[in-house]
């Protein structure tokens, strides 16, 4: 069988690239792993080799021509193929271009109503999100025919305007953080008063690491032959959607739209130009002098942390008695103080009724108070887009405001699955992409489910903070038998090299079986180190079992199994 050689993607911004040199001529033998040719990239140079044995049937690129990535170059086969016939045949199934078909009302109606292979795609995605692009990147590697359909930009919330933006600007606070604390690790002749965050370069290499991430996603859904085309989509029916005024038959969706800021009634945005959203706040060109934020939740608290460091006097109004509600209540309370201490004003048990103007009036315990603001920043949650989808039009049920699902992913429709933000279940990026491995999965005949007792999650202050599985509390109601072990980094060399001792391992096991419930880490690093832990539960590993394997020192990690020998009253470096 012969196959195309195509200009090879040898890096995120890698647009074209030129072919330098051939080392073989048009009707030359080739064996795998033989260089053909030579191509040269705004970098570096690169050879390129043979995928297969064969004979060079056609050279498309001559010497010294540009060719953009993913085009063909060459078509190897074996002796007498006809590499035009094989470019034709590629060129009808992997079209980068939108290719879409304009359909009447009667296409419609026959289309949905016939055999699959009628269907334009075998699997189409709506939402180029964490969710969706992972799905259709692994529909492609089943060898469906996939499409994907996006409104905005490629990488949704994570990329554009959450997880990414966020850890960046996080990332200059925590070296500006450092750079004022360069004495306490013996370096000298820093003019401190001078630093400053220029929040227009900052801004820059926001955009310029979002872009380049991006601009990868892009790549990869046309590397791995996903139609990828650009505009809203809308149900029709259960087969077709809308695109404007395209039509486009699939006989699998999967919906991943993913959500959007939740704002209350009770506030009045229209005119009021000192409340903003998370996406406003990573835009920021200035420096607040001062912030409301209104939840303290992860977006709440990582935004508190952010700008607190930038140097905006925050205040933090929450409706409950704890921040960080998924974390447990020990681990949240120490976070809570630290964040005090470096400056951050804390309501606690606050019910926000009202924003006029620059004034936050809140209610605590029947009593009414208020806080002045420049800014005040809502943070009470998201909600799942829907809107314009015709979801309820054809007939999916919903959960209040998210597409209801099954544990498989699937909606009350057969063909149609719905995963991240949008089902409302968890909304974490990596929580999309491994829903969007699983839904492909199962429309390919498999029968998985989601397992939403094992998801990892991360909060990026640092100290940093990372969970999974159950609090203490929730531990408490459902198991009779419960051992708690702690361990204090104060115990753990690394952080003190680090600089930072505070914080805690808290794990939380089933007395009986030996069996993980959760683990609650407050410390350097313990975003990096709590994947150790969704493998373990994963495997089913007892505490015994990670008291058995090796932790390399000096790492933080080394306070993970010093944690589950606490639980048994055995912990090593801590009395
Ligand atoms: P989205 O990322 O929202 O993508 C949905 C896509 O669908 C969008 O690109 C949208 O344009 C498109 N779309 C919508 N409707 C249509 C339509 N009708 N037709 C075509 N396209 C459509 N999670 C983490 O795990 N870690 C973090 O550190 C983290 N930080 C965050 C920080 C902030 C400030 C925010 C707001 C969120 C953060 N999250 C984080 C949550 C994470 O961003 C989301 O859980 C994740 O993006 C959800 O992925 P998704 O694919 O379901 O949806
Ligand atoms: P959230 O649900 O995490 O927190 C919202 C907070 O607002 C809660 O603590 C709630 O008690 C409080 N609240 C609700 N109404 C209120 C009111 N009227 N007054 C005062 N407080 C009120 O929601 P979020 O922080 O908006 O985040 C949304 C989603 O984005 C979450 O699911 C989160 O997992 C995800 N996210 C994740 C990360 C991360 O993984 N690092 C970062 C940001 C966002």
């Amino acid at each position: 069988m012969a196959e195309i050689i195509i200009m090879p993607k040898l890096g995120f911004n890698m647009d074209e690239g030129q072919l330098v040199k051939w080392h073989k001529k048009q009707g030359d033998k080739v064996s795998k792993g033989e260089v053909l040719f030579e191509i040269n990239t705004d970098k570096t140079t690169m050879p390129v080799e043979a995928t297969i044995d064969g004979v060079v049937l056609k050279i498309i690129l001559e010497e010294g021509e540009f060719a953009p990535v993913f085009t063909p170059i060459a078509v190897i086969g074996n002796q007498g193929e006809n590499p035009d016939s094989v470019l034709a045949d590629e060129a009808k199934v992997s079209s980068t271009e939108p290719v879409v078909e304009e359909k009447t009302e009667e296409d419609i109606k026959v289309s949905a109503n016939t055999s699959s292979n009628s269907y334009d795609f075998d699997i189409t995605v709506i939402g180029g999100g964490p969710g969706g692009y992972v799905a259709a990147i692994k529909a492609a590697q089943e060898g469906k025919k996939t499409c994907i359909v996006e409104s905005t930009h490629f990488g949704g919330v994570c990329l554009n305007e959450g997880c990414i933006p966020t850890k960046t600007l996080i990332k200059t606070a925590n070296i500006y953080e450092e750079i004022k604390e360069a004495e306490n690790f013996a370096i000298e002749g820093l003019d401190i008063s001078k630093v400053i965050v220029s929040m227009t370069k900052l801004q820059n290499r926001k955009n310029a690491v979002v872009n380049q991430l991006v601009n990868g996603v892009k790549g990869l859904l046309i590397g791995n032959k996903v139609t990828v085309i650009e505009g809203k989509a809308a149900f029709v029916d259960h087969h077709t959607i809308a695109v404007g005024d395209k039509k486009i038959t699939s006989e699998n969706f999967i919906i991943a739209t993913g959500s959007h800021s939740f704002m209350p009634p009770f506030i009045e945005q229209e005119g009021n130009t000192n409340i903003i959203t998370s996406k406003a706040a990573l835009e920021l060109d200035d420096v607040p002098k001062t912030m409301a934020i209104i939840g303290g939740g992860v977006i709440g608290i990582e935004f508190a942390y952010l700008l607190n460091k930038l140097g905006t006097e925050v205040t933090v109004l929450e409706l409950m008695e704890n921040i960080l509600p998924m974390v447990d209540a020990e681990v949240a309370s120490m976070a809570q103080k630290r964040l005090e201490k470096d400056g951050i004003k804390f309501k606690m048990g606050a019910k926000v009724k009202k924003v006029q103007d620059s004034k936050v009036i809140f209610e605590v315990k029947g009593v009414e108070n208020h806080v002045e603001a420049d800014v005040v920043l809502m943070a009470v949650g998201r909600t799942p887009n829907t809107e314009g989808l015709n979801a309820e039009g054809i007939g999916i049920e919903f959960d209040r405001k998210a597409i209801k699902t099954d544990l498989q992913l699937k909606t009350n429709i057969d063909n149609i699955y719905a995963i991240g933000d949008v089902n409302g279940k968890v909304m974490l990026a990596h929580t999309a992409s491994h829903e969007g491995i699983i839904a492909v999965e199962n429309i390919c005949g498999k029968n998985i489910q989601m397992n939403y007792d094992q998801i990892p999650s991360c909060i990026y202050l640092e100290p940093e903070i990372a969970c999974i599985g159950m609090t203490e509390a929730q531990a408490k109601e459902k198991y009779t038998n419960v051992k708690i072990g702690k361990f204090p980094m104060i115990g753990n060399g690394k952080s003190l090299v680090e600089g930072d001792t505070e914080g805690i391992v808290k794990v939380i096991i089933d007395g009986e079986l030996g069996e993980i419930l959760g683990v609650h880490m407050y410390g350097k690093h313990t975003t990096d180190m709590i994947a150790e832990i969704a493998v373990a539960m994963k495997l089913e590993a007892t505490a015994e079992e990670i008291i058995e394997t090796i932790h390399p020192h000096p790492t933080v990690s080394e306070s993970i199994p010093e944690a589950f020998m606490a639980a048994f009253g055995k912990a090593i470096h801590f009395l």
